[in-house]
């Protein structure tokens, strides 16, 4: 279902790199080959996913020793070095994050069944908000405008 990844940039995924590189010298860990390639397979995510999106990714590009326990041990460590957040959503069948890093939240469609989003760009739409943060005084923060409903899939 899910075949799509997010073009970036080499040095995006650099500094996304050297981030976490950080973040294990900080615990006492080093970046291993696995490590690295669950970085540049987690930036290159295109929106929500979960750790079984994941772990399919590194098999179908043939990365070694891919297993369900290794890749949620490092989520701990991809969150606290800013790479992702977690996403609360009642209902969705599996823990779902989104990519964080160096990332201007786009507004979304986010499915309440699946939890499966789907981020999209809309001139009228910033208009909009900066129109109605106008109107009534606000300084509005990055938040991403969320809709939710129910996905193509789910209804
Ligand atoms: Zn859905």
């Amino acid at each position: 279902l899910k075949t799509k990844t997010r073009c970036v940039s080499d040095d995006y995924l650099e500094r996304g790199l050297s981030r976490f590189r950080g973040e294990l010298r900080s615990n006492d860990l080093r970046l291993s080959q696995a490590r690295d390639a669950l970085v540049r397979c987690v930036l290159q995510q295109p929106g929500t996913f979960c750790i079984k999106d994941l772990v399919l990714d590194l098999t179908r590009a043939g990365v070694q020793g891919t297993h369900f326990a290794t890749v949620y041990r490092a989520m701990p460590l991809l969150i606290d070095a800013g790479l992702i957040r977690t996403l609360h959503i009642a209902g969705a069948d599996a823990q779902l994050y989104e990519v964080a890093f160096e990332r201007d939240p786009l507004p979304h469609l986010l499915c309440s069944s699946c939890g499966r989003s789907i981020e999209f760009r809309s001139k009228a739409l910033e208009l909009l908000r900066s129109e109605i943060a106008q109107r009534f005084g606000y300084e509005l923060s990055a938040d991403p405008i969320r809709l939710r409903g129910r996905c193509e899939l789910c209804h």
